[in-house]
């Protein structure tokens, strides 16, 4: 495929992994106008994707509900048997998605792989899901009555996905829609779109048939508006920022479609007095600092008894300051960059807010050649700050210093958000209490890195519903469907 004078994409292995065009109908498609996709770490451009309009998004729209009833007429094994073989083309590939993930997002290429085979396993765990979407027999509610549950593909899908994870974020939406009889129309972010369009392309080498998946790229709004106003479009499921979320929840929910939201979150760490501090700083250094702290899950609020305070503060900045700062692709990079100048600025602010309010800055608290941002550790964070209050999606970790268990919980459900939390003790029954009593999705008790393709994924309150992964994950996709049926007795 033919390239702009101005774009330097990475070096693959398989260069034609790197497409500059939407995938519309079977066809790879340039568009009039493009957008340029750049490097956050250089700010070089590496490429440009089309900014589609509206009337090529409706062509998507059209392809995926022509390719609906072959595609979910086909045998759960066959659609099945596709995604394995997808799965496979993702892990002999991984090099080089990793390399184009790495390039676009920024984050070291280690964790640029391990997001990669997670999308594999995300396509992996669906291929073997496709068979299970069970129905159920009812006992009958008269004698001459026969009750059946059977489920059906919503249809069309219109998938919407952030810049942060832009591999494992897409096969963990395509995955299960395919898997249930979906077809698909997938919006990346224009930020890091190259990831989902590689992908694409190894979904057709796998057999995808024309039209079940398209990948349109461009202006968000035009786009966002076919997705959620098209009739043919059944469900729109969403991962991104909660204002984003909410406003085009808002308008599925006006056109009566159904909706699935991965929203943001602002997730706990609690360290009890009787947690391994060792272990905690292991598990914060991964909770807050992977992805340069751009996880949805990230580490977002510190609460710390106050008799470990100190020496998990002194151990969290040490660790901290180990961090080597570089490019994704520079080998011994351990935290990238972030991803704009905007991300740049919040982190900025949050820092400044903090200390105006009285925290005490430990290490870090400098953004670094425009691009990075230093790995930072502020303790004494009152509670009110930014930092506290809202997602800030940066390497920033606010201490908060507590003196008993209620407290803590207190202090971690006053928040809009229920997506992640992580607590660190050795006490069972408080464990136990723990698990029920906080608001939210997903809690790690005593690790940093709670997800999987096997394990529900989703936030409860303001951090969205639906769940991806697991058994869980395909109902997303599926409607269910009462039978009854008039039996008369001979
Ligand atoms: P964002 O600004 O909300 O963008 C998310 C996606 O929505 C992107 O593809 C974006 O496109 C698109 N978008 C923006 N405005 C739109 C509109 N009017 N119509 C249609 N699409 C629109 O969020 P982000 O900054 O990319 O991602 C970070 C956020 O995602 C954080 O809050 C994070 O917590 C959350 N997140 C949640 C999860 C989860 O599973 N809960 C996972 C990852 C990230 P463009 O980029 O092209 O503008």
């Amino acid at each position: 495929m033919a390239r702009r004078e101005n774009g330097r994409p990475p070096a693959l292995a398989r260069p034609t992994l790197w497409r500059e065009a939407a995938l519309v109908g079977g066809v790879w498609t340039r568009g009039d106008t493009s957008l340029a996709v750049t490097d956050p770490a250089s700010g070089q451009v590496l490429g440009h994707v089309p900014n589609l309009p509206a009337r090529v998004v409706l062509h998507a729209v059209e392809a995926a509900h022509r390719a609906l009833p072959a595609w979910r007429a086909q045998t759960a094994k066959a659609r099945g048997a596709l995604l394995r073989r997808w799965s496979e083309l993702i892990l002999a590939n991984q090099e080089d998605l990793a390399r184009i993930v790495s390039s676009e997002q920024g984050k070291p290429l280690a964790e640029a792989v391990s997001e990669v085979r997670s999308a594999a396993a995300y396509a992996e765990w669906f291929a073997e899901e496709a068979r299970r979407a069970y129905g159920d027999v009812i006992p009958g509610h008269l004698a001459d009555k026969r009750l059946q549950v059977i489920k059906t593909p919503v249809g069309v899908v219109g998938a919407i996905t952030p810049w942060n994870f832009p591999s494992s974020m897409v096969t963990r939406k395509l995955a299960p829609a395919l898997a249930a009889g979906c077809t698909v129309v997938l919006k990346p972010s224009e930020l890091t779109p190259f990831s989902a369009l590689a992908l694409a392309a190894l979904a057709e080498e796998a057999g995808a048939p024309t039209g079940v998946i398209n990948v349109v790229t461009g202006d968000a709004a035009p786009i966002g508006d076919v997705l959620v106003e098209d009739p043919r479009v059944r469900k729109l499921t969403f991962t991104g920022s909660t204002a984003v979320g909410r406003q085009l929840a808002g308008r599925s929910l006006a056109n009566l479609k159904r909706v699935s939201l991965e929203l943001g979150g602002n997730a706990p760490f609690i360290v009890f007095e009787d947690a391994d501090v060792e272990a905690a700083v292991e598990g914060a250094m991964i909770a807050k600092f992977r992805n340069a702290g751009q996880t949805c899950i990230c580490a977002n609020r510190f609460l710390v008894h106050e008799a470990v305070y100190d020496a998990f503060a002194r151990r969290l900045a040490e660790r901290a300051q180990g961090l080597v700062l570089g490019g994704g692709l520079e080998p011994d990079t351990t935290q990238g960059p972030l991803i704009n100048a905007a991300a740049i600025d919040k982190a900025r602010r949050h820092v400044r807010d903090a200390l105006e309010r009285g925290a005490r800055l430990l290490t870090g608290g400098e953004a670094i050649g425009g691009t990075h941002f230093q790995p930072t550790v502020l303790t004494e964070a009152p509670p009110d700050a930014l930092l506290c209050r809202e997602e800030t999606f940066g390497p920033v970790a606010g201490l908060i210093r507590f003196s008993g268990e209620r407290e803590a919980m207190e202090m971690a459900n006053d928040s809009a958000a229920g997506l992640a939390a992580y607590v660190y003790t050795r006490d069972l029954a408080r464990s136990h209490r723990l698990a029920e009593a906080l608001e939210y999705g997903m809690i790690g008790f005593n690790t940093g890195a709670m997800t999987t393709e096997a394990a529900p994924f989703g936030g409860i309150k303001e951090s969205g519903q639906g769940r991806e992964g697991s058994r869980y994950g395909l109902d997303d996709y599926l409607d269910v469907k009462t039978i009854c049926i008039d039996v008369p007795a001979l």
